[in-house]
């Protein structure tokens, strides 16, 4: 019998493949990045070609660290940077131009257009989301509109769409010679197309945005047999059996079964999903209702999510653009040097805002300098961001859920950052808690797929392989916490209407 399954996680800036064995541990991991490509001020974009190369190489070599065959591995699963929207000739398997990347904002226009008088909430009873440049429908518009020959070709039934996930699949599953155009529930839930009801395309949406219902790829579980790797592939004739979106694959690698419980990933964005169950719950304050996981015929399990669009990535931006560290880790050796943040403020809205305030006109700011400001204090400032941005959406989920969260499960590659955590445990007041294993994206996928192939039982065995590493206690006094997120509210203020205003 196979002993391992193998995760693909499709990140934003890199891609993984992650073999887990029967106890959910990790057998072997293999990364490449993929190169960021920003044409213009706002334009983010990916090359799906080289994405799909590296997740074969990728691949290849996490088999080749075990020296595993096909044979060993019981089934796939994909988990993907959501949002992501690639175009491609069904003839020829080429894109007809490059991902455009969930952060970025170039259909602004479109999306206003889109919201006519009726704004941002316009499809939201329907699909769960406020009409924003985040979501993969506009980014579809914006490719027909604007790449020489692609309406053309897309009205006739030439084109297909998808996000990474149905890309890597239909690559995986033959290409151009039978691949299969399928993406599951919870990737659709973020093209702003999907009805959450039905869980099917919404024509009337679909006929807004000017796309064509034959682009579109079917809609299944998160948990299933899609079609098994192709012939040629290094894993020859395995299943591919899940399909959950990273921040979804996430919440199910921490075993959030249970209605009520949360996860927040720390990545290039932060993501904080809360599981609601069978309900879908409509916010009132600026989150996201979105399907959480569908396993097979069960019923989907809904969440709220509160997105926020620049976490990790202003400690990117700090190395790259500002030259203040030489890798990630030493923005924490940074901030340490100084006992607060000097009165600096850092709001990284290079997205603009998600996340409660889903404003795209937002742009960041740096506010509070005075002569005695250092980068140690910018370097504590950028933390403080995120843990701050992170409060924000804590505290929209408990207003809309009416039921005030008592711990916070952690993931994501800041979670080594300490000083960070240990803030955000001060600034949420509720303790932080990290698991021994992290890599909880890729864990949550190859639990969908081990699900659907019956490699591991049910839900109840996969919650024994759950085990606590860390946990940070809140420690700050209410005065000096609320002190703190005052002046940061007053520094977000500063952000707004800054393309407009
Ligand atoms: P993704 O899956 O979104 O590509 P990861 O979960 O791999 O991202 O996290 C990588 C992000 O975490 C990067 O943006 C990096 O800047 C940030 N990061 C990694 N280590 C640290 C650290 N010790 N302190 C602060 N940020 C970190």
């Amino acid at each position: 019998m196979s002993k391992y399954i193998a995760a693909i996680d499709q990140g934003t800036t890199s891609t993984r493949c992650m073999i887990f064995d029967q106890s959910g541990a990790v057998a072997s991991v293999a990364q490449m990045e993929h190169e960021q490509i920003f044409p213009k001020a706002g334009w983010v974009e990916h090359n799906p070609t080289e994405v799909w190369d590296n997740t074969r190489k990728v691949t290849a070599e996490a088999l080749a660290q075990k020296d595993l065959k096909a044979s060993d591995i019981a089934a796939v699963g994909i988990t993907n940077q959501r949002e992501t929207a690639v175009v491609w000739d069904k003839t020829t398997g080429k894109p007809v131009y490059n991902a455009i990347v969930w952060q970025d904002t170039r259909t602004d226009q479109i999306v206003e257009e889109l919201g006519g008088s009726e704004g941002a909430e316009k499809y939201k009873a329907k699909v769960g989301l406020p009409l924003a440049t985040y979501f993969s429908g506009p980014k579809v518009t914006w490719i027909l509109d604007n790449v020489d020959g692609a309406r053309e070709k897309a009205d006739k039934g030439d084109l297909l769409f998808g996000n990474m996930d149905t890309w890597v699949l239909w690559n995986m599953t033959g290409g151009t010679d039978g691949g299969v155009h399928v993406t599951d529930v919870t990737n659709a839930s973020r093209t702003m197309l999907m009805d959450l009801d039905t869980l099917k395309w919404d024509e009337s949406i679909a006929a807004d945005m000017k796309i064509p219902m034959s682009m579109l790829p079917e809609i299944r579980s998160s948990s299933e047999e899609y079609g098994k790797v192709r012939e040629r592939g290094v894993l020859a004739g395995v299943p591919i059996a899940g399909i959950l979106g990273d921040q979804q694959a996430a919440t199910f690698g921490q075993v959030c079964f249970e209605t009520g419980t949360a996860k927040n990933t720390y990545g290039t964005g932060n993501f904080l999903l809360l599981n609601t169950g069978e309900e879908k719950v409509m916010s009132k304050n600026g989150l996201l209702t979105t399907v959480c996981y569908k396993i097979g015929d069960n019923k989907p399990v809904y969440a709220l999510e509160g997105s926020i669009a620049v976490t990790g990535s202003l400690v990117q931006w700090l190395r790259d653009n500002l030259g203040l560290i030489k890798n990630a880790p030493e923005v924490e050796d940074l901030a340490k040097q100084v006992e607060d943040n000097g009165d600096v403020y850092v709001v990284p809205a290079f997205s603009g805002l998600f996340a409660p305030h889903w404003r795209s006109d937002a742009r960041g700011v740096i506010v509070g300098l005075t002569r005695y400001a250092t980068k140690n204090h910018i370097a504590r400032a950028a933390l403080e961001a995120v843990a701050y941005q992170s409060k924000e959406v804590v505290d929209a989920m408990n207003a809309d859920s009416g039921v005030d969260l008592t711990e916070l499960k952690v993931d994501g590659g800041m979670v080594g950052n300490d000083t960070l955590m240990q803030f955000q445990a001060d600034i949420l007041d509720v303790p932080v808690i990290r698991p021994k294993i992290t890599e909880t994206t890729a864990l949550g996928a190859a639990y969908a797929a081990g699900l659907a192939v019956g490699f591991w039982k049910d839900e109840d065995e996969l919650r024994k392989h759950w085990a606590e590493d860390k946990r940070w206690e809140p420690q700050m006094d209410a005065k000096d916490r609320d002190a703190g997120y005052a002046k940061w509210n007053k520094a977000v203020k500063r952000t707004l209407d800054w393309t407009k205003g």
